[in-house]
């Protein structure tokens, strides 16, 4: 029985407001069986019931399962380059209640780590035992709760932990790779078989997602995509590596092919290129078109290894494909094997934006912390 709590746990988890009919049906269970299962959620303020939705069709209406509103919540937070934010979210993916603020942490994270410790304390105060857990989304290389590597902020090998709760469980993410979890749960991928997620931001990293579960290697580094030597091999990536895909698509490339010296911020240098490429900059244009290629030419290269149903960019990846999407397509095209061309995987803007990170590291706490709410 517990099994089956948790299977429709689960379900008004990734489907919200999905009717107790239809989750009856999923779950293969009659109306008595399902009015036990909803009356034990229910009791254990996991789940309740929404209002009376006119269907439009015969019948007795049914009700929408909904997040109980006394039941449990997470935090999901993100840092990037410029701001930090926590969101805490109820079962199903809303946001409850959100904080957030701008921060000039470049190279200073201790006083990032220090506001949003007082943050998760104020949460903590506020939502007391309903917080089940915490995740965090950080813009770079993630092991063992360190930050590696982030190179948008120049942070190296920051100790995350200091954020991890002494309630709950804690868990830290590399930002594309939530982004990747986020929109094969709840955005453009949602229906895919696996799912390859691209984002260009500080570098390009990404994930693969198996049946909505990330692909995340023997020490969950998995993703470095950007370091996949599709770029030039004279040019020497700060990772060590030479040749890296990353190095061909992001801020410096479009220095190197504009003349100008190696950006000390990739990412608002590109920004910036992008935003003189798009009001019709000749030269922006140009080297916009150059990285567009380099781009497609590397994502059917992913395309040929690994199979996907589809490819979602994210980040400064839409602007450049939204900028050249003559040289991307082109380019793309071109390097697919043959059988490929006449049906290629569509390759598509991310649907959650820039709240793909936290709405990804959402889901990778509820994964955590779902099964333990039913012992
Ligand atoms: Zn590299």
């Amino acid at each position: 029985v517990s099994g089956r709590a948790e299977l429709l746990l689960g379900l008004v988890h990734a489907e919200p407001a999905i009717t107790r009919t239809e989750a009856g049906r999923r779950l293969g269970l009659g109306t008595g069986a399902m009015t036990d299962l909803v009356s034990r959620l229910a009791a254990a303020e996991l789940v309740s019931e929404g209002l009376v939705t006119p269907t439009g069709q015969p019948g007795r209406p049914t009700r929408p399962l909904i997040a109980h509103p006394a039941g449990p919540l997470v935090l999901a937070g993100s840092i990037t380059r410029e701001s930090w934010r926590l969101d805490v979210v109820e079962l199903g993916g809303r946001t409850v209640t959100a904080v957030s603020d701008a921060h000039d942490g470049y190279g200073r994270p201790d006083c990032v780590i220090s506001e949003m410790r007082h943050a998760i304390r104020r949460l903590r105060r506020r939502f007391g035992n309903r917080l089940a857990g915490c995740g965090l989304s950080v813009p770079g290389t993630v092991r063992d709760g360190h930050l590696l590597d982030a190179s948008g902020l120049a942070w190296r090998d920051v100790d995350m932990c200091a954020l991890a709760p002494a309630w709950g469980s804690f868990v830290l993410e590399n930002d594309a790779t939530a982004a990747a979890l986020g929109e094969a749960r709840r955005g453009e991928a949602r229906a895919a078989t696996l799912a390859l997620h691209l984002r260009i931001e500080g570098g390009l990293g990404g994930a693969v997602v198996d049946h909505g579960r990330i692909v995340g290697g023997a020490q969950g580094l998995s993703g470095e995509f950007g370091h996949l030597p599709f770029g030039d091999p004279q040019v020497t990536c700060p990772c060590g590596a030479r040749g890296c895909w990353g190095t061909a698509v992001d801020g410096t490339a479009l220095a190197r092919l504009l003349g100008a010296r190696t950006p000390r911020r990739p990412v608002t240098y590109a920004t910036e290129v992008l935003r003189r490429a798009s009001m019709g900059d000749q030269p922006a244009r140009a080297a916009v078109d150059v990285v567009a290629e380099g781009l497609g030419r590397g994502v059917a290269g992913l395309v040929n290894g690994l199979d996907p149903d589809l490819v979602t960019l994210g980040g400064l990846g839409i602007d450049i494909v939204t900028l050249a999407p003559r040289a991307f397509g082109a380019s793309y095209r071109a390097g697919l094997m043959r059988f490929r061309r006449a049906d290629p995987p569509p390759v598509m803007a991310a649907s959650l934006g820039v709240d793909g990170p936290l709405v990804g590291t959402a889901e990778r706490i509820w994964d955590l912390v779902l099964p333990g709410l039913l012992r």
